[in-house]
């Protein structure tokens, strides 16, 4: 029931645990982060996650730690699924290199969830929200003519390779993936292969980007991020944004460019 994501020049895991126990409020059973960009191997994605409280999360990543330049957390109110570690966000696509965190509820998961397992797709928990990671999968998949599991896919590395030649920016195929979603959702996506991205959506849940100095922010409320910048856009229902290290950019669904100037915040939480 909390996201915080980050782009930027900071060491982004801090920042993002901090961002996450600032929105404890929202209560949540599970939390979770995936971190890429690391310089050393800036196609590596990686996720850690743990069931029950924050300091649960942060000794799995002090025995196991993350470094990159983007990330985004997570913690959960489950929906769909047990509070465990397989049905923690964020959850991965089929390659395992694009992941989502998700607020909210997706109705009609079992329908598009069966549509995608004939697709040849293959689910590793019981949320609603793995199948949004697998619909903007399969919207790559699409663009590019793969077929999920097919031949050419099946070994891992030639998949990869090939993912990585999709022409659909990230952000096209995750408003392709939302326009087939029913229900609420506040999103958070990354892709390996597209470094130094991050992509929002919002319909339902709140959602805010924050907007600094060379580096920018998504969250699920302002406390999340207000000691970073004060700078805040409020997401509408139907917007999608789309940070990299440049500035952020917001489009509706269809993807015609929206202007949304930050609003000053001039309180304290
Ligand atoms: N429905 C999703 C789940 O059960 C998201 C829940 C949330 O908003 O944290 O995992």
């Amino acid at each position: 029931c909390g996201i915080v994501g980050y782009i930027g020049p900071k060491s982004v895991v801090p920042l993002i645990v901090e961002g996450l126990r600032r929105l404890e409020y929202r209560g949540y059973d599970s939390a979770g982060i995936a971190v890429a960009g690391n310089p050393a191997d800036p196609t590596h994605l990686d996720v850690r996650r743990a069931p029950g409280k924050l300091s649960n999360l942060e000794a799995v990543l002090r025995d196991r730690p993350l470094e990159g330049t983007y990330g985004i957390g997570h913690t959960r109110w489950a929906t769909h699924g047990r509070p465990t570690e397989e049905n923690a966000h964020p959850h991965r696509d089929g390659s395992g290199t694009l992941v989502v965190v998700h607020n909210g509820i997706v109705e009609n998961y079992l329908a598009l969830k069966q549509q995608l397992i004939a697709r040849g797709h293959h689910f590793l928990s019981e949320t609603d929200t793995e199948i949004i990671a697998h619909l903007i999968e399969d919207e790559l998949n699409q663009a590019a003519g793969k077929h999920q599991g097919s031949p050419v896919a099946a070994n891992e590395s030639e998949a990869i390779v090939s993912t990585a030649a999709d022409s659909l920016p990230l952000e096209e195929a995750v408003r392709r993936a939302v326009k087939r979603l029913t229900g609420a959702f506040a999103i958070g996506v990354l892709s390996a292969h597209e470094p130094n991205k991050l992509v929002a959506a919002r319909s339902g849940p709140p959602a805010v980007i924050g907007i600094g100095d060379g580096e920018y922010f998504v969250a699920s409320d302002v406390p999340g991020i207000l000691h970073h910048t004060r700078d805040i856009v409020f997401l509408h229902d139907g917007d999608c944004a789309i940070l990299t290290p440049q500035g952020a950019r917001f489009t509706d669904f269809e993807g015609n460019e929206l202007s949304r100037p930050p609003q000053r915040i001039t309180w304290d939480p």
